[in-house]
């Protein structure tokens, strides 16, 4: 399950808002995919700088631009080295940017 002190940044108005208009920013395609030349839709802004506790309330890596990457399913998890079979878990859930569970959306 996503950490407690992730959580309230992650349900944040501002993180809903910086991560909409990055998926617009980069239309909505999975950036590493596409420096392969490949076309993939994107699923999680990643941040690239991982979030801790100590960076949490820092705006300048959780809502920069610069620190995110939007990413599909299957680049984030070779960037977190998550198993390719524990990526859907079920509907409805997915792996925040700490490869961590959390609720889509
Ligand atoms: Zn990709
Ligand atoms: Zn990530």
């Amino acid at each position: 399950m996503a950490k407690e002190w992730a959580k309230s940044f992650y349900k944040s108005k501002e993180w809903q808002e910086c991560r909409e208009a990055y998926i617009t920013e980069v239309n909505g395609l999975c950036e590493r995919c596409l420096e392969n030349d490949k076309v993939n839709p994107g699923k999680i802004v990643h941040h690239i700088e991982y979030l801790t506790p100590d960076n949490i309330n820092d705006p300048e890596i959780t809502l920069s631009f610069d620190n995110l990457e939007y990413l599909c399913l299957d680049c984030h998890n070779e960037e977190h080295g998550v198993g390719a079979s524990a990526e859907v878990v079920r509907q409805g859930l997915m792996f925040n940017s700490h490869g961590e569970l959390i609720k889509e959306g």
